[in-house]
């Protein structure tokens, strides 16, 4: 288990390093180089902005990541765990938000700057292309890492039930060759438990690793700016940013059923991710350039990769696998509730798009 999520992570950042450029042309726009100077620039008041800003976004992550696992502590005592499902697509509604509308218009708006020469970056749509590949590759791995799951550890469970039943090899190979291929939509099969939960795992571990790479970006944006004007507005608008994506995280993290120690260490990890791109961004504002072509393709192919990642997995892997299983199918009113859930969570980021 452990060793096909640590290679999963590896190939993805394979993949982020294929997709980063290595070579970067000399800009001549000296427009895009040079900050702009306003009676709003103010280095050490912007410090102190930044500071305050690094604790709250650092407590409202943490309050956003946990707070679905904490209703699941609470529903776990009732019976009734139609919460569950629907905190669950909550959860998908902000993901998909977070791909549709902050991942893939910051990727355009960053591959399709002034600041980079019109060849190629104009002749080509690389963000549509890069965020289509990486869905591409999201499916190949997430379809070869079950279904090598599913052989490994199942040949010995089949033949368990091939004594009990009484069947041919035939009908429980077709069987078996089924349930990888729709693992999501059959219930009561052998393979599902175990196939079921490696996948909400992996789910997990790739998401994280898909929003870490926007909730990083957004913090050294704030962090390299001086502008205290437009900072004090940023700070409330990427807490509540923090809160909400933490929310949609969380509701992963509880489906995965890690234990303890792993879900803090994913709701930590998450939480310290945008107070660190803004130390990062402190660190760097001397010489970090939001509008250098080297930043611009870096974060834009960056971003690109994410958004095709968060957007599979969310329409796939969360809605779909949730919404055609038996749970939801069984109950119409339920499919409604959670519907509204998916749109209050789609439209919530969707708002938040204006501010981050
Ligand atoms: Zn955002």
């Amino acid at each position: 288990m452990a060793s096909s999520n640590s290679k999963i992570i590896f190939i993805f950042f394979i993949l982020i390093s294929v997709f980063t450029p290595q070579t970067f042309s000399q800009s001549d726009y000296s427009s895009c180089e040079s900050q702009i100077h306003n009676t709003c620039n103010n280095k050490s008041k912007a410090l102190t902005l930044k500071i305050i800003a690094i604790v709250s976004i650092l407590l409202t992550s943490m309050i956003g990541v946990c707070l679905p696992l904490v209703t699941r502590s609470i529903s776990a005592l009732s019976p009734d765990r139609n919460v569950f499902v629907i905190v669950k697509a909550f959860a998908a509604g902000i993901i998909l938000g977070t791909g549709f509308m902050h991942v893939l218009p910051d990727s355009f708006e960053m591959l399709l700057s002034n600041c980079l020469k019109e060849n190629p970056w104009h002749k080509f749509p690389f963000t549509g292309f890069v965020a289509m590949l990486s869905a591409i590759v999201t499916l190949a791995i997430d379809s070869m890492a079950t279904s090598l799951y599913s052989k490994k550890h199942n040949n010995a469970r089949v033949q368990v039930q091939n004594i009990i039943n009484g069947t041919s090899d035939q009908e429980l190979g077709n069987m078996v060759n089924n349930n990888m291929h729709f693992h999501s939509h059959r219930h009561g099969s052998l393979l599902k438990d175990g196939t079921k939960l490696l996948r909400y795992r992996v789910i997990a571990m790739v998401l994280e690793l898909g929003i870490i790479v926007h909730s990083i970006v957004i913090g050294i944006s704030l962090g390299s700016s001086n502008n205290t004007c437009t900072i004090k507005g940023l700070v409330a608008a990427l807490c509540f940013h923090q809160m909400f994506e933490g929310m949609g995280l969380g509701g992963c993290i509880l489906q995965a059923e890690y234990k303890m120690l792993k879900k803090a260490a994913m709701a930590f990890f998450f939480s310290v991710t945008t107070p660190f791109g803004i130390a990062l961004g402190i660190a760097l504002s001397n010489t970090y350039q939001e509008n250098s072509p080297r930043a611009l393709i870096t974060v834009g192919l960056l971003n690109a990769s994410s958004a095709g990642l968060l957007i599979y997995m969310a329409l796939v892997d969360l809605l779909a696998a949730d919404f055609m299983g038996d749970k939801l199918q069984g109950s119409i009113k339920l499919q409604i509730k959670a519907f509204i859930a998916v749109l209050l969570g789609a439209g919530g980021m969707s708002l938040m798009a204006k501010w981050a």
